[in-house]
């Protein structure tokens, strides 16, 4: 019935209001050739990609944000290295100069009639759309959160409402239980709910209060880290800074006024285990995007259900997706997307021209581990699961250049390649270091 409702309020309004990048709540133009949803890491790259394929009059980006953030950031912030204000530009400042920005949310999806239906009842109707939506955080689906972020002492890296807590909380601790947790649900960038455990234990050692601490990882995955190569390297690091790893604990309740976490054993349903907490870093379960989760473009699961290879829409052939949306079945990752980027790029411009996508997307995603304050693993894999690393070292060890090209190098790449669309990941380099061979 609410859906019925929202499609009936679908209008056109005849409204124009344009600036530089023609940024409107409501344009008299309804119609685009190409329709981009959400302007995050993957919806900005591809509108970039699309102005230089299609041209800017012919593009349209839906994304409510007045912010853009570059969100792998946040792991450094959470931990003193960066400052927020470093994370994030201006939305019109990334969003590509004459393509429109229509500044609403997408409220639904209906592919059967190429329209979409924005929040604020404008219908807008397309030839070809990308979703690149993200997902969902779901901090309410834990007992006593998201208000439990208004005492001290509990922070979480996945959100720039919460990301400084955390650093607030690891620069107030005393003594006690330090606790990082990860969620029983698909997560993006699952080394982040670990990595802000290194780089606190990092801190409480070089601040003195390391010996007073127990730091504990509580995750509800059966591992580590899903690779077993850097999963290897990761154990050692544990064992030998004494880190504690619980595995299959999954957090259900915060009790912040008392400083208790709950956790459930996923292996014993209804046992529970109470913590008490001097700092709390929580990773919030999520989940795919509503929007697309009621829509017909979602899988069972809810995610935007997209051919693997060449990111077409299984269904809707004039349809694509990118990003953490999508049921692409890889780690979800910035660096996963700019892979994913290159290969849209390419089936969209078969697809024009009416012929079959021919370049394959081979899975790529990365995840630079941080262990401490100048230390990174670069795990890079596949599909499969199997190592896809750039350069020619073992990227296992930890290394002082990666924690540079983390901090410094990518945020650059981000910023000045991926958005522009001219940074398709590693690829071709990684061709060229290996000699060809990989
Ligand atoms: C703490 C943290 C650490 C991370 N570390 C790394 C890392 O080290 N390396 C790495 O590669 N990746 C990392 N990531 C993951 C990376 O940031 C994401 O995978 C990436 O941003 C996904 O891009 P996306 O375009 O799919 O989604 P997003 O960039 O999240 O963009 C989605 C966009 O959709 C918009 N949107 C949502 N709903 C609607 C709607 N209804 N209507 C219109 N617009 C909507 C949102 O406002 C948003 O702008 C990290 C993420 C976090 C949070």
């Amino acid at each position: 019935m609410a859906a019925l409702r929202r499609l009936r309020q679908c209008h056109s309004t005849g409204i124009a209001i344009t600036n530089f990048h023609t940024s409107s709540r409501a344009s008299a133009k309804q119609h685009y050739k190409m329709l981009v949803l959400g302007g995050g890491s993957g919806g900005i790259s591809m509108s970039a990609r699309m102005k230089r394929m299609m041209g800017a009059e012919n593009v349209a980006v839906v994304e409510p944000s007045e912010m853009h953030y570059y969100q792998p950031i946040w792991t450094l912030v959470g931990a003193g290295a960066k400052t927020v204000a470093s994370s994030g530009r201006p939305t019109a400042s990334v969003m590509p100069s004459g393509v429109k920005w229509v500044k609403s949310k997408v409220q639904e999806i209906n592919p059967d009639k190429n329209t979409v239906c924005t929040d604020d009842g404008t219908e807008i109707s397309y030839e070809y759309l990308i979703v690149a939506l993200g997902l969902q955080l779901h901090y309410e689906r834990i007992k006593g959160l998201p208000e439990g972020f208004e005492h001290p002492k509990i922070g979480s890296n996945y959100s720039v409402q919460t990301v400084e807590k955390t650093w607030k909380a690891l620069q107030n601790f005393k003594e006690g239980n330090a606790v990082f947790t990860f969620p029983n649900t698909p997560v993006k960038c699952a080394g982040a709910p670990q990595k802000i455990m290194y780089l606190s234990d990092a801190f409480l050692r070089k601040t003195g209060k390391r010996a007073k601490a127990n730091v504990i990882y509580n995750t509800s995955l059966p591992v580590l880290f899903g690779i077993k190569k850097y999963a290897d390297t990761l154990w050692d690091i544990v064992k030998h800074r004494d880190l504690q790893v619980n595995l299959r604990q999954n957090l259900i309740e915060v009790r912040a006024d008392k400083q208790e976490a709950v956790f459930e054993n996923l292996d014993k349903p209804g046992e529970t285990k109470v913590i008490e907490y001097e700092m709390l870093h929580v990773t919030p379960p999520m989940g795919p995007n509503l929007v697309i989760k009621g829509s017909p473009l979602a899988d069972e699961a809810g995610w935007l259900d997209v051919n693997k290879d060449n990111l077409q829409h299984k269904r809707y052939p004039n349809v694509f997706g990118i990003g953490d949306c999508t049921n692409l079945p890889t780690a979800k990752t910035g660096a996963a997307v700019a892979a994913q980027t290159a290969i849209l790029n390419r089936t969209i411009s078969k697809v024009l021209k009416n012929e079959k996508p021919d370049k394959i997307y081979d899975g790529y995603t990365s995840c630079p581990l941080v262990t401490s304050y100048n230390t990174v693993i670069l795990a890079e894999f596949d599909y499969n699961g199997q190592p896809l690393e750039t350069f020619p070292i073992n990227q296992a060890k930890e290394r002082r250049l990666m924690y540079h090209m983390k901090a410094d190098v990518m945020p650059h790449l981000y910023w000045h390649g991926l958005l522009r669309g001219l940074w398709g990941g590693p690829g071709p380099y990684r061709k060229l270091l290996h000699l060809g061979m990989k």
